[in-house]
């Protein structure tokens, strides 16, 4: 509209000059044209201008015009502004949604219809041995070497999971296979090797226990047996008897330190406020071994009236008395056995119980707190060991915060450290409270 007034006056302001000059027509025409060549060159420069913006990169506002190049520029700039922004949101969340997957504990990794890898988080990139941006839009079959994993992808069938062991051989992978969209696949793994190894040690424990209790009582039928059809004569019911009672002793032993280890486990631990007297606790520990040993070893205690730890009584006398018991038990007549409260210098302390004893070899020395592990197994179950005193060690040290250090030297003796940390002791002055015993 307005270029057809510019046109117009245009074309007036000719017919003006061209009176004037007695050319009426050709002012008229020559307005005209005057004024559509510059509405015509005008329009191309704001074209020119426009396609000059749309070509750059389009980070600059769009140029401003006036009249229908002024609203093409506008109206192109704000549905490219708008795309943008859609754009970058949907980036974002796209970002968000992989940073969600990648804070997974599980690994997940996404395949094409090729099975080569489209994305995947650093823990299957862990559990795989991958690098997740170099080893983008590989195949996954030439990457992960597997037989078990290349078989259960090209099987096709993916109902249940697939176990099989890590890169190194060090860990038990399970891996699900979801297939989604054209023919790609998202896999899930899991590292279950902790799991496993659980697992496994619930199974030799079952065993073990089924083991220990079957022997004494296979032994104890089999004298239920004769019994019940021989005729004994008075000495050899009495010998049989005695027989059957050492297996039930057995037996009772074995159960009474799984309840102790159940208890141990299922239980929170001690309070740290309950403070005992260390002498009075090592005094009757020793007691009890003075009375195993039965005069056949010295049995020398010393240290500990200074000492208060804060825990529980019955768990620290079953674990002192197990030290000292396994000392009697490994330790021929005659040899020695001490019992000593030492102080550390960070405020922690430690009771040790040395023996002169068999000793143990260093292979051993790293499983023996291991339930039902023995090095010699005659020897423990003939000294009426269970196989467990060590376990309930370990577990009581580490319920009153502290550790259980073995040193030993076949032939030469053994020492063995219950070592507590100084938040669970208290040292008191000794001329102020006599110690109670
Ligand atoms: P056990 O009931 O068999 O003694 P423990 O858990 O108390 O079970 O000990 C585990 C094993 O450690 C024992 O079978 C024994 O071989 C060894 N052992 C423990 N204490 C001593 C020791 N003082 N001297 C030598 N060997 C020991």
């Amino acid at each position: 509209m307005a270029a057809l007034m510019l046109v117009v006056i245009g074309s007036l302001v000719g017919l003006l000059v061209g009176a004037i000059a007695g050319q009426a027509v050709t002012g008229v025409l020559a307005g005209g044209l005057f004024v559509v060549a510059g509405i015509v060159m005008r329009d191309s420069w704001r074209g020119q201008n426009l396609m000059g913006w749309l070509r750059g990169p389009l980070d600059e506002p769009a140029p401003r015009h006036a009249g229908f190049w002024g609203e093409l520029s506008y109206r192109t700039e704000k549905a490219l502004r708008t795309r943008e922004a859609q754009a970058r949101q949907e980036r974002d969340r796209l970002a968000q949604f992989l940073s969600a997957i990648e804070a997974s504990p599980n690994g997940v990794l996404m395949l094409d219809a090729d099975d080569q890898i489209d994305w995947c988080n650093s823990v299957a990139a862990e559990h795989f041995g991958l690098d997740p941006e170099r080893d983008r839009r590989q195949r996954v079959t030439n990457l992960v070497r597997s037989p078990a994993f290349v078989a259960h992808l090209q099987a096709g069938q993916y109902d249940d999971a697939v176990t099989f062991a890590g890169p190194l051989g060090r860990t038990t992978l399970s891996v699900l296979v979801r297939p989604y969209g054209e023919g790609m696949k998202l896999v899930l793994t899991q590292d279950i090797t902790e799991r496993e190894r659980t697992e496994a040690m619930r199974r030799d424990f079952v065993a073990n226990v089924s083991h220990e209790i079957r022997t004494p009582l296979t032994v104890v039928a089999g004298f239920i047996e004769t019994l019940s059809t021989l005729r004994l004569s008075e000495p050899e019911r009495q010998r049989v008897l005695a027989l059957m009672a050492q297996q039930t002793d057995r037996m009772q032993a074995l159960v009474g330190d799984l309840l102790t280890l159940a208890k141990l486990e299922g239980s929170p631990n001690p309070a740290a406020d309950g403070w005992l007297s260390m002498a009075a606790v090592m005094k009757r520990a020793s007691s009890d071994a003075i009375t195993l040993s039965a005069g056949r070893h010295p049995i020398e205690v010393s240290g500990g009236e200074d000492a208060e730890l804060a825990g529980s009584e019955p768990e620290l006398h079953s674990a002192i008395a197990n030290l000292l018991h396994n000392a009697v038990r490994y330790t021929p007549d005659g040899g020695r056995i001490q019992m000593r409260w030492q102080w550390r210098a960070d405020g922690g302390a430690e009771l040790v119980v040395i023996d002169s004893g068999i000793g143990i070899a260093r292979e051993h020395l790293p499983r023996l707190t291991e339930r039902f592990y023995r090095v010699d197994g005659s020897r423990s179950r003939d000294t009426g060991g269970t196989g467990l005193g060590l376990a309930i060690v370990k577990h009581v040290a580490h319920r009153h915060g502290g550790e259980i250090v073995i040193q030993s030297e076949p032939g030469k003796g053994s020492t063995f450290k219950l070592q507590f940390p100084a938040w669970r002791l208290r040292r008191r002055e000794l001329a102020d409270k006599p110690v109670a015993a």
